[in-house]
């Protein structure tokens, strides 16, 4: 079996996110099981700079792009291989997606319809490569319009993937596009790339490839409800045969607490006074330390949370927040952090290391999202033994077993989940968490419970292997 595997970034050569740690991760999987899976992505400079190997396979001229380099080269160390896409004038910017002050690079529908028109190319019968893949496995509306192509370029396409690893960005750009990328008059309809008079690439993805999936159980049934579709219930709910949820795994090298190079010193179910520390927090030895780390934005529920504070001090826990997004979030995270010194640390901005000493040195970690395709914090923390407070959505629901006192007492609970996400529910569920904190004996349960949890790729790499089996002739 060969993949391509398209993305738009990849762990650890270029993340903004939860894709790219799946990027990173799941070809790596695949690869054990035999599969011979290699990664296309854009070659930002930064990510050209972390790669082994490197060397050009090509240069093209393409009339709507101009000039193309594709090359090839490896993960660091004994990673997969991936192909890059190499254009100076798309890609040599800082900011995947976006410039500094959060707006959309304005010609991402080129930037984007690229790296789709080369997936497309790569994986189908005209490809220049030795490389013939069997699937071509899209990620997220950045390569949503290769299945496209392939539906309008070959005869017999070669069959797609489309897995969505967050149904919010959809890739929206004006219909004028569509002359550019190449792509015929007929695909604009509601039948293809159309989505209320713009096309979405997104839609493309959900409408051409030949396989759904997306990264948990519970998201996959959510996301054919008018609650979570964005606008797209209907056709997923059209396609509900052809749509599988497969649960995200977890780099278990990478979130390792027991040789974690970010940590302070070998790590152990003791928590670590270093994080305090570091963050300038006062030490109180009996306060809980309530952690997160996430984009700052609407779904991450942050905003309850900032919203739940007060009481939250008030009950005597510290925080250690990372996070970086949308601009109120921030500054009404700065604003707590100078409101109560020794009491809130907030670090505004992207920082790998924090976030592992977060994950592992915190007591308590957070992460009621207003909904979660799959999430991957409240796994590493549970890795960590940091019992995680949830809200009962997508991967979320399907990660997290609740402190029942039924599942304390059989050792099947990991962390507490809400029903609700508001003020009220979130103070409660918190509250109850710093209870049983106190309690050593139930805490050490729980947090041994929590760690002993298999978040690995190996089950995950093998039921996506199932899927492309299904689509090979
Ligand atoms: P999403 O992909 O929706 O942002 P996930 O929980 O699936 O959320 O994945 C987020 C990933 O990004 C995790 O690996 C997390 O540790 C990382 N991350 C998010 N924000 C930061 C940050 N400010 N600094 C460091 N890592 C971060």
């Amino acid at each position: 079996m060969k993949v391509l595997f398209a993305t738009s970034e990849a762990h650890p050569l270029a993340k903004t996110g939860g894709l790219a740690d799946v990027s990173g991760a799941l070809p790596a999987a695949l690869r054990d099981l035999g599969v011979d899976a290699r990664v296309l992505m854009p070659g930002y400079p930064a990510a050209l700079e972390k790669a082994d190997d490197l060397t050009r396979i090509l240069r093209i001229r393409l009339p709507e792009h101009g000039e193309i380099g594709l090359l090839q080269g490896r993960f660091p160390g004994d990673g997969a291989p991936v192909y890059f896409i190499e254009h100076a004038g798309y890609y040599a910017r800082k900011g995947l997606y976006q410039d500094a002050a959060a707006h959309d690079w304005p010609d991402n529908a080129m930037r984007f319809g690229l790296l789709s028109q080369f997936a497309a190319w790569l994986a189908g019968p005209g490809s220049p490569l030795d490389f013939k893949p069997d699937v071509l496995h899209c990620n997220d509306w950045q390569t949503g319009l290769a299945p496209a192509y392939l539906r309008y370029e070959a005869a017999r396409p070669t069959p797609t993937v489309f897995t969505v690893h967050n149904l919010a960005y959809q890739g929206i750009f004006p219909p004028d596009v569509l002359k550019k990328l190449g792509l015929p008059p007929e695909s604009f309809s509601i039948d293809g790339v159309e989505y209320y008079g713009n096309i979405s690439f997104l839609k493309a993805g959900l409408y051409y490839a030949s396989r759904l999936t997306t990264v948990s159980p519970s998201y996959a049934g959510e996301i054919q409800t008018e609650a979570f579709g964005m606008g797209l219930h209907g056709l997923l709910a059209a396609r509900s045969q052809e749509l599988t949820g497969i649960l995200n795994g977890i780099d278990l090298r990478e979130w390792d607490p027991a040789h974690d190079p970010h940590l302070p010193a070998p790590y152990s179910a003791d928590k670590l006074d270093a994080l305090q520390d570091e963050l300038g927090l006062g030490p109180d030895a009996h306060a809980p330390l309530l952690g997160m780390v996430s984009r700052l934005t609407q779904q991450k529920g942050s905003d309850v949370v900032v919203e739940a504070v007060p009481q939250l001090i008030e009950l005597g826990a510290q925080f250690a927040v990372l996070g970086s997004g949308e601009i109120e979030l921030e500054n009404a995270w700065s604003r707590l952090a100078a409101a109560h010194p020794g009491r809130i640390a907030v670090k505004i901005g992207y920082d790998e290391g924090l976030a592992h000493r977060i994950e592992a040195g915190a007591d308590i970690f957070l992460m009621p999202s207003r909904f979660e395709p799959c999430g991957l914090n409240q796994m590493y923390s549970q890795r960590y033994g940091t019992p995680p407070v949830v809200h009962r959505v997508g991967g979320l629901a399907d990660t997290v077993t609740h402190a029942s006192p039924e599942n304390l007492a059989s050792g099947a609970a990991t962390g507490f989940v809400i029903d609700r996400l508001d003020r009220a529910s979130l103070v409660d569920a918190v509250h109850r968490a710093m209870l049983l904190y106190r309690h050593p004996r139930v805490w050490k349960k729980l947090m041994r419970s929590a760690m002993a949890r298999d978040f690995g790729w190996a089950g995950r790499a093998q039921q996506y292997l199932d899927v492309y089996e299904k689509i090979c002739p």
